[in-house]
């Protein structure tokens, strides 16, 4: 973290040092740019003919099962995964982990994707369970998705190994993108220890929550990776399709349209964008401790996709993260934080509370006691 050096952003994008895992070359270039930058150089047409060849060796020969396995969560990414697939003439199983809380749009969206003609399985998790997890992530962790970070990995594995289909198409590498070590940001494959090291794991195990608010082993069945030698009976591999055809959200978020995905009518609350994370309503608070640990968001993520696309300049993008960032998350998608706590059992003094634990205070304004300083929105004034 920050070892009290000064913070700085990336003399391209707008990504501070205060990201975790995010290195910068001798020039000041942050790994998320330098990514980008390497993408001229790799051969697509070799990259696809590779993907191809997987896919090939991957389909039933006798139409018995499924020839992949793609998680899906309704969201514009994972409706370009089945649209890919399908015009590479797979026929694939397409499997949803509910999310923590999740909206109509969200709802409207899974019908979308089911539609582009495949067949689906979705799994919820036991809610009363779920909302616990919730408030116990928030409270330790600092992250109310937690459970959702579990799921959307264990589900989908999980149902390979019982269906017995090898392989998985996930999406992007999260790491390649947005920024990170260059060994897990080349990886092509999504590995147990690439979730429990980049998947949002936050250093909560599963198996700590045992004994915590009533939940019990039973219940976490769901929320537990396959072992190895279950993964081996059925062989489970996963690719990331990002790793073999070249991976731009905002381009997926136009095919997927095109194919009757629907977006927000304006700009989601705390984005920059209208077609992101559009099916989970905790989204907004999970996004919101981000900023409060590391002093930037979501925005400033999409700012830099942008900016490396030449679509807008760096005084845009800070101009942008003034002014959708960090601020308190009042409401998403249209409904009241108070409606996200009363489910996970928690007064918004108590939510307060816990922002304020998980606020590091050498990024934020504070008064000579110490306090925080916030304006009557309940904002923070960001010191970099
Ligand atoms: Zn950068």
């Amino acid at each position: 973290m920050m070892n009290n050096e000064e913070v700085h952003y990336c003399s391209r994008c707008i990504l501070p040092s205060t990201k975790p895992d995010l290195s910068f070359d001798d020039n000041g270039l942050c790994h998320a740019c330098q990514n980008y930058d390497a993408r001229p150089s790799i051969d697509w047409d070799l990259r696809e003919e590779e993907l191809k060849a997987i896919l090939e060796k991957h389909k039933s020969q006798n139409n018995s099962n499924y020839d992949c396995l793609i998680p899906v969560s309704g969201g514009k990414d994972s409706t370009f995964q089945i649209i890919k697939m399908l015009e590479y003439g797979m026929n694939p199983l397409c499997v949803t982990a509910t999310t923590d809380k999740l909206s109509e749009i969200g709802r409207r969206n899974i019908e979308v994707a089911k539609n582009l003609g495949v067949d689906y399985i979705e799994v919820s998790m036991n809610p009363v369970v779920r909302r616990k997890i919730n408030k116990i992530a928030l409270n330790q962790v600092g992250d109310i998705g937690w459970p959702e970070h579990v799921t959307i990995f264990t589900v989908p594995i999980r149902i390979a190994v019982q269906m017995k289909i090898p392989l998985l198409i996930w999406g992007e590498n999260s790491q390649n993108e947005y920024g990170g070590p260059a060994a897990s940001a080349d990886r092509s494959v999504l590995t147990r220890e690439w979730l429990s090291e980049f998947g949002g794991m936050n250093g909560l195990r599963v198996s700590d929550l045992v004994g915590q608010e009533g939940i019990e082993e039973k219940h976490l069945i769901q929320y537990t990776y396959p072992t190895d030698e279950e993964l081996d009976s059925v062989g489970v591999t996963g690719l990331f399709l990002g790793h073999y055809i070249p991976w731009d959200g905002h381009n997926n978020a136009l095919v997927a349209q095109a194919h009757g995905f629907e977006t927000w009518p304006t700009v989601v609350e705390g984005s920059m964008v209208n077609y992101e994370n559009l099916d989970n309503l905790q989204m907004r608070v999970h996004d919101y401790f981000k900023y409060l640990k590391f002093g930037y968001g979501r925005v400033t993520d999409w700012a830099g996709v942008h900016i490396r696309r030449g679509r807008i300049n760096r005084k845009e993008a800070f101009l942008f993260a003034e002014k959708y960032a960090g601020k308190f998350p009042d409401k998403y998608l249209g409904v009241p934080l108070s409606e996200i706590l009363k489910d996970i059992d928690m007064t918004l003094d108590e939510f307060v509370d816990v922002c304020d634990r998980f606020t590091n205070k050498k990024l934020f304004k504070c008064d000579r006691h110490g306090n925080l300083v916030k304006d009557r929105h309940g904002n923070l004034i960001k010191l970099f």
